[in-house]
């Protein structure tokens, strides 16, 4: 089962988060459990539950997204590479019912993924 919404409640200033940059459409902050020396998840404020769920309207703002990450991978001095994750449902790892894309980096990266 997914788990409550967490993000929510960071976006809401309910629970702190080292914050890497937010704007009146997204939030990104520093993963608590990183699996990389840089691990930042890039949200939306706009609640979309699962990758599944993005409709056209969406479009724009998933584009902004992209845009937020690669000015944070050059302010986070990942130039010479970086990850980014977006687990949708349980299957593929994701515990948070709030869409947010992994900006990984700072060491090399496997492929395939687990
Ligand atoms: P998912 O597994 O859903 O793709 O990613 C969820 C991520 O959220 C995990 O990497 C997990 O460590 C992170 N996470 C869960 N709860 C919190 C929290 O309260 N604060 C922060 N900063 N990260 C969290």
């Amino acid at each position: 089962m997914l788990a409550d919404n967490i993000f929510l409640k960071i976006i809401e200033g309910k629970i702190p988060a080292r914050i890497a940059y937010q704007d009146d459409r997204c939030l990104a902050f520093h993963d608590i459990n990183p699996q990389a020396p840089v691990h930042v998840l890039i949200i939306p404020k706009k609640v979309i539950a699962t990758h599944a769920d993005v409709t056209r309207e969406d479009k724009e703002l998933l584009g902004h997204l992209h845009v937020v990450a690669a000015r944070l991978a050059e302010q986070l001095d990942l130039a010479d590479g970086y990850r980014l994750v977006l687990n949708c449902k349980e299957k593929a790892g994701q515990t948070v019912p709030h869409l947010h894309m992994h900006l990984l980096g700072g060491r090399q990266m496997a492929w395939p993924p687990g």
